[in-house]
C-alpha cells in the first residue's frame, strides 16, 4: 500500500505542531524548537485566513498523519464511528488509538508510530498468543499485546524496554515490563488521549 517516504519534519511544518514522527530525534533536535513555523514550500510564509471548509481539512490532515493512517482508511474509520452509539469524535480517537500500532508506540516500545508500524510489520508483536503484523489491527479491552519471544533478543527491542520502564503508561493500559506485555485495561477517554487534535472539526468535515 502506498505510503508517504518523504520528509517527515514537513508534515509537522505544515500542520504547524509538533507530531512526532521521528522518535528521539523529536525530543533533542527537533526544528520546531528553535525554527519559526511556517508550513513548506514556496508560499509558505504567506500568511492565509482559513475557511471553515480548510481549517476542517487541517485537523484532518493532522489526525490522519499523526496516526499514519491513508485517507480511504481514515474515511472508514470516520463511517464506523458515525454508525457507532457513542459520541463520533470520541469513538473516532478511539478506534484510531486501538490500533496495535499506537498501542505498541503507546507503552514504549517504539519511539515513534512510524517504527511502531514497522516492528507491527516485522512481526515482533503477538495478540493474546498469535502473531499479528498487521499495524491496523483493533485492539479491544483484555487484549494482550506481547514481544514475542525470538524477538526479544533483539538489541532495539531490548533498549526500548528499558526506556519504557521509565515512561509513564497511560491509564488504559497496563504495562508489564517482565514479561515483556501490554495488556489494554479498557478503552481511552478523550481526556487521556494525548491529541492535538479538535475531532468535532473532523466529524463536520465528512458531515458535509
Ligand atoms: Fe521533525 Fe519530530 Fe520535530 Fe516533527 S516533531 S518536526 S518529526 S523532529
Amino acid at each position: 500500500m502506498a505510503r508517504y517516504t518523504g520528509p517527515v519534519c514537513r508534515i509537522c511544518r505544515r500542520e504547524g505542531v509538533k507530531l512526532f514522527l521521528k522518535g528521539e530525534r523529536c525530543y533533542t533536535k527537533c526544528p520546531l524548537n528553535h525554527k519559526k513555523i511556517y508550513p513548506p514550500g514556496q508560499h509558505g510564509q504567506i500568511r492565509k485566513k482559513l475557511s471553515e471548509y480548510g481549517l476542517e481539512l487541517r485537523e484532518k490532515q493532522k489526525a490522519r498523519r499523526m496516526y499514519g493512517v491513508l485517507d480511504a482508511q481514515f474515511r472508514r474509520y470516520v463511517e464506523a464511528a458515525q454508525r457507532s452509539r457513542g459520541v463520533t469524535g470520541e469513538v473516532l480517537l478511539q478506534t484510531l488509538e486501538r490500533r496495535l500500532d499506537n498501542v505498541v508506540y503507546r507503552a514504549g516500545l517504539a519511539s515513534s508510530r512510524p517504527e511502531a508500524r514497522q516492528l507491527v510489520r516485522h512481526g515482533h508483536f503477538a495478540v493474546n498468543g498469535r502473531k499479528v503484523s498487521i499495524p491496523s489491527y483493533q485492539l479491544r479491552p483484555g487484549d494482550v499485546v506481547q514481544v514475542r519471544p525470538k524477538s526479544r533478543e533483539m538489541v532495539r527491542l531490548q533498549q526500548l524496554q528499558e526506556v519504557a520502564r521509565t515512561r509513564p503508561t497511560p491509564p488504559w493500559l497496563s504495562y508489564n515490563p517482565d514479561q515483556w506485555e501490554v495488556t489494554v485495561v479498557r478503552l481511552p477517554e478523550r481526556s487521556e488521549v494525548d491529541a492535538p487534535v479538535e475531532e468535532h472539526l473532523i466529524v463536520e468535515l465528512y458531515s458535509r
